[in-house]
């Protein structure tokens, strides 16, 4: 019987790390939504209590507070019409929004209960940044707030005592911990759903979601470094037939060994997917239309050689195949199919198990 191609990891569809082929999670949305909701928190904030200090003669402080307010009114207006990286945004609100908060803390005239604020640090911090970033960021602001805490209330009997210190770093800490908690938790589970929703479950290729996914991706690449991109459209011929004499089950045996047989014959970066049913797709970087026929023929001959063996019976199939190479000017990923798509039913109104890329 022929094995699932579980084990093959070369088309991962989900993984999270910066740099690779898909989005990175700092592009999330929920981020985006974050630091809104933040933006609109600190200019509203920022007002309040920059009138309180006013009122009770703190101005430095006041001024911070305002200045902050405005820098994130700009920010918001600004962002909106940007296409800089998130991650770039979200740090420039964060550093100088904790530093005013700093400022703040460390103010010869502020109260103890400044120091509730800091606690805040982890939430936003793992929220806007992730995991890492988040956990560097929160130890280096939670340090710096502790220390300004220690300093400024060391002649201050009543709260710079072990009771006092324990509170507050107790209760930091305790924050930063479940928010370390909460975040690994959810990039494992955004990372599972991506894959669910990524990734063919009976042939572990790529699905149509994961092709669209990574397709912008490569069509920049080969936009930006001028070389060929070129997508193979496969369908396997007489499917229902090996269904209707073999048993739906054995059907999905023959769709996992074609699967298989389609990645063992590609390069590392070349990417196969099953679009649904019993059609396939590849996408070959670097790969003009004369090399994407060669690579379709070598795929043709292979499933017309291999043999599915299932329940002691040896099924063979043929597959019809549509070349077409990406025209960068004009293409996007629903038009270069659709051109290989023509050239694979003209493959199969001209008598199947062949390729067509012209
Ligand atoms: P052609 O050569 O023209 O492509 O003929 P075909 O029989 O392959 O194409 P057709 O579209 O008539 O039939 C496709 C069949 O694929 C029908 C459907 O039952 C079967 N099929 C679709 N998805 C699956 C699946 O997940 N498992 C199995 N076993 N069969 C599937
Ligand atoms: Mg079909
Ligand atoms: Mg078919």
């Amino acid at each position: 019987m022929a094995e699932r191609a579980a084990d093959n990891e070369r088309f991962q569809p989900a993984p999270i790390e910066p740099g690779n082929a898909l989005r990175p999670a700092t592009d999330a949305p929920h981020r985006k939504a974050v630091l809104r909701a933040l933006l609109w928190l600190t200019i509203s904030c920022g007002i309040f209590f920059a009138s309180v200090n006013i009122t009770v003669g703190s101005f430095p402080v006041a001024v911070a507070e305002l200045a902050m307010a405005a820098y994130a009114g700009i920010l918001l207006l600004v962002r909106r019409s940007s296409t800089v990286h998130l991650q770039r945004w979200i740090l420039a609100y964060l550093l100088p929004f904790c530093t005013t908060m700093m400022f703040a803390c460390w103010y010869r005239r502020a109260q103890a209960t400044v120091f509730v604020w800091p606690i805040l640090i982890p939430v936003i911090s793992y929220l806007l940044l992730g995991r890492r970033a988040g956990f560097w960021f929160t130890g280096a602001f939670l340090t710096i707030a502790l220390v300004i805490f220690g300093f400024k209330f060391a002649e201050t009997e009543n709260v710079y005592s072990v009771a006092g210190i324990a509170n507050v770093a107790l209760c930091a800490a305790c924050i930063f911990g479940l928010s370390h908690a909460y975040e690994v938790t959810r990039e494992q589970a955004e990372a599972r759903l991506r894959a669910l929703a990524l990734r063919d479950p009976l042939t572990d290729l790529c699905n149509r979601a994961g092709l669209a996914e990574i397709f912008p991706r490569q069509l920049a690449q080969a936009k930006r470094y001028g070389k060929p991109l070129s997508a193979v459209l496969i369908d396997i011929d007489h499917f229902k037939h090996v269904n209707d004499q073999y048993g739906h089950e054995t059907g999905d045996a023959v769709l996992v060994s074609f699967a298989q047989c389609l990645n063992n014959g590609l390069r590392e970066c070349d990417l196969a997917c099953r679009l649904g049913g019993e059609e396939f797709a590849l996408l070959l970087p670097h790969t003009d239309i004369a090399e994407a026929t060669r690579t379709a023929e070598r795929v043709r001959a292979a499933a017309a050689e291999s043999r599915c063996e299932h329940n002691g019976q040896e099924i063979a199939i043929t597959v019809t195949l549509g070349v077409a190479e990406l025209d960068p000017a004009c293409d996007d990923l629903s038009s270069l199919l659709a051109r290989a798509d023509e050239r694979l039913y003209r493959g199969k109104s001209e008598g199947r198990n062949r390729v067509v890329s012209e």
